[in-house]
This record gives C-alpha cells, sequence and structure tokens, in this order.
C-alpha cells in the first residue's frame, strides 16, 4: 500500500473584507517589478463597481471578463493562453481567478497551460503536468464546489469531461471573503451549495472513506444541516459557515472520491450541458436507492427553500443519446468503486444505469 502524498493551499487569508487586501497580498509576487497580473473575472460583476474598483491594476495589468453560463472548455483555456502570450510582453507575474468553480477553475488550467506545451486536452487525467504553473490565486464569489481548495480543474475537452488533476493545480493563494457571496441568486445559492452537501453524503458514505476524510466531511456536513435546516443562523454567518463547509468538503474528497451522483450528473454535462450544481441536484434526488439519509434530507432542505427542480430533461432522448452519457458516467471507475465497492459493474450495468437517467 502506498498512500499519496497531496500537496495543499499553502495560503489562506479569511474574513469579511478581505478582498481589500488583494494588494498586499500580490504586490511582493510581482516579477521582474513589473511582469502583470492577469484577473479572470467573472462577467456577473462587470459594471459592478463595489468589486471591480478593488481589483488593484497597475502596470499591464488587466481583467479578462468571462461569462460562467458554459463550463470551462479545454478550447476556451487553449484560447485564454494564447491571448496571454500574444497580448503581454512577458511571463504573467499571476493569474487571479474570481468568481465561482468556473472562473476558478479556468485561472487553474491557464495557469498551468502557460508554463506547459501543448493543449489542455493533453493535460486530462492524472499527473500528466510537467511544469509548475504560473502563480494563481483564487478568489470564491459562491460557495460549495470546493474547487478553491481542489487538486483538480474539471474541463470538458473534445473527447471528456475530466480535470486536470495534478500538485501543480491547487491554488497558491486563496481568499475567502464571504462578503463576495452576498449577491448570489437563492436558487444558484442552493444548487452550488448542494454540490457542497453531496460531497459530503458521497465521501461519508463511500467505501473509500478514512478518518482524514471523515473528520472534514462530517464538519462539512454539519454546517450543510445548520445553514440549509436549522435556520438560526444570520446572513453572515450563514454565508461564512457555507465558504467553510464548501473548504471542509472539498478536503473531504481530497483523500476519497464522490460518488452515484457525480458520475451520473457528469454525464448529464456532456451531453446536455447540465451545469454542476444543478445536475448533481437532478439527479441525487432520484437517489434514495444508494443514499437513503441523505436523500432523505436532501429533500426537506428542497422543500424548506421551495426549490422547483427541472423534471424530465431526459424524456426526449434517443438510445443514441442515454449510450452517450452511460459511456461518459461509466467511465468514471473511481467514482463508481468508491460508491457501490469493487463489484460496481454488477451492480450499475448499463441497463441499471439508464432505468434512472429515464427517471430525470
Ligand atoms: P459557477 O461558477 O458556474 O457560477 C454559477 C452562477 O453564479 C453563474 O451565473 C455566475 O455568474 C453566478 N455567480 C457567481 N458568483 C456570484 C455572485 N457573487 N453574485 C451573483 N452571481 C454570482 O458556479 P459553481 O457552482 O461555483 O461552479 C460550477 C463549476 O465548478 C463547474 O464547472 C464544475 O465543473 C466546477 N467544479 C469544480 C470542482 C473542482 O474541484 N475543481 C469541484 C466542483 C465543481
Ligand atoms: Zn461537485
Amino acid at each position: 500500500m502506498s498512500y499519496k502524498n497531496f500537496p495543499m493551499v499553502p495560503r489562506v487569508i479569511f474574513g469579511r473584507g478581505s478582498f481589500n487586501q488583494l494588494n498586499d497580498i500580490l504586490e511582493p509576487k510581482r516579477l521582474n517589478s513589473k511582469a502583470p497580473f492577469i484577473f479572470l473575472v467573472d462577467d456577473v460583476f462587470k459594471n459592478n463597481a463595489w468589486l471591480t474598483s478593488r481589483i488593484p491594476l497597475a502596470y499591464d495589468d488587466r481583467i479578462i471578463y468571462i461569462s460562467a453560463a458554459e463550463e470551462p472548455k479545454t478550447s476556451q483555456v487553449d484560447e485564454l493562453v494564447e491571448d496571454i502570450i500574444l497580448t503581454t510582453k512577458e511571463r504573467p507575474s499571476g493569474i487571479i481567478g474570481i468568481g465561482g468553480g468556473t472562473l476558478l477553475d479556468l485561472a487553474k488550467a491557464v495557469s498551468i497551460m502557460l508554463t506547459n506545451e501543448g493543449e489542455a486536452k493533453d493535460y486530462q487525467g492524472w499527473d500528466l503536468v510537467k511544469n509548475e504553473a504560473v502563480y494563481h490565486v483564487g478568489i470564491p464569489t459562491i460557495s460549495g464546489t470546493g474547487a478553491e481548495v481542489s487538486r483538480t480543474t474539471v474541463l470538458t475537452g473534445p473527447e471528456k469531461k475530466l480535470g486536470i488533476n495534478s500538485d501543480y493545480t491547487p491554488f497558491d493563494q486563496v481568499v475567502l471573503d464571504s462578503e463576495l457571496t452576498q449577491d448570489v441568486p437563492k436558487e444558484q445559492w442552493f444548487y452550488t451549495g448542494m454540490d457542497c452537501y453531496i460531497h459530503c453524503i458521497e465521501s461519508l458514505e463511500g467505501s473509500y472513506l478514512n478518518a482524514f476524510s471523515q473528520s472534514y466531511g462530517e464538519k462539512a456536513f454539519d454546517l450543510c444541516k445548520e445553514i440549509f435546516l436549522d435556520n438560526n443562523l444570520s446572513e453572515v454567518e450563514s454565508q461564512e459557515k457555507l465558504m467553510m463547509a464548501s473548504w471542509h468538503g472539498g478536503m473531504s474528497i481530497a483523500y476519497s472520491q464522490v460518488g452515484v451522483a457525480h458520475a451520473m450528473s457528469y454525464g448529464l454535462a456532456y451531453l446536455l450541458g447540465t451545469k454542476h450544481g444543478i445536475g448533481n441536484c437532478i439527479v441525487f434526488d432520484h437517489l434514495e436507492e444508494f443514499y437513503p439519509e441523505g436523500v432523505k434530507l436532501f429533500k426537506e432542505m428542497k422543500a424548506k427553500h421551495n426549490i422547483k427542480l427541472p423534471q424530465g430533461i431526459c424524456a426526449d432522448l434517443t438510445d443514441a443519446d442515454f449510450d452517450i452519457m452511460i459511456k461518459v458516467s461509466l467511465g468514471m471507475a473511481p467514482l463508481w468503486e468508491n460508491a457501490l465497492g469493487k463489484n460496481w459493474k454488477n451492480i450499475m450495468t448499463p441497463e441499471k444505469l439508464k432505468s434512472l437517467y429515464q427517471k430525470m
């Protein structure tokens, strides 16, 4: 048995208004005294002076606004990298991602591809990255994915939706300022928050569970219950706690794996472009067979916040469509093994998986 030796985020600043310290954090990291910082910012903040006026710009630093309407693609990463190389005279001092999982993953991937040859799709997988990434900073503006702590950046490529999992992927610095999450719309708050909740259930109920994952997973699970069920937190407390739940949920799966909901929602994302948070919710709603207690609580949370999930998204699919989703989903072997054990192939046959998708 050989144990994995994982890197962690080496620096984190936490607190309401800590975003104001960004200049102090970045300036010592400036290379050659003037190489630029590139800020990848969710375009939901375009024209939002409350946030953007506090992004410290000097020399040739610049902001690139990016829509989070679609999840990151390998081709999009390649285009961004090319644009940055063509428009900056020297290698950037750093890449700073400001937004949800979409922008955080883009920042990670761009920082890796600035120092590694070829195309982003060549690095989808485990430990394929050769060179250290450019300094990169993650500043979440919505909580739940755990992308701020994780060792992966999930990208949709021409052949697969798969992360660039590597020791160079985690951020060098994370800024946790819960104030940045204050304007997240309720539905999105729920979907992305439930990504964290589902990480906890899949980690805690999985066969890969160990004391490391359990300690983080249980903490995140308790925080999720406080936030989404108990309902006696102030808004500020709720935002701060969800930020920490996301962090702990991400740490929990670092040393274990996710499970059935993620494996199935990857299939939906690949074929239908269903986004991660809502996709996980759509799937998880039908998984009482695998996670009875977790799904029961999920339904309570859903009712409490009056969330109506889309129904019938697979109603009009052809057999060929189902085959694509099934192939993508069953390709996630470690997730299935974690969820169902070594004999998972006998339990989750293509027919069984199809019958589950047909409910959605
Ligand atoms: P997101 O980044 O896709 O954003 C969701 C929506 O919320 C967008 O419309 C965005 O504009 C909006 N938004 C974000 N912050 C806001 C704010 N403060 N105010 C108002 N609107 C705001 O959402 P997400 O759920 O955080 O991320 C999903 C992505 O994360 C997927 O691409 C998924 O693959 C990825 N992911 C990555 C990991 C990882 O470990 N790397 C883990 C889980 C998910
Ligand atoms: Zn997830």
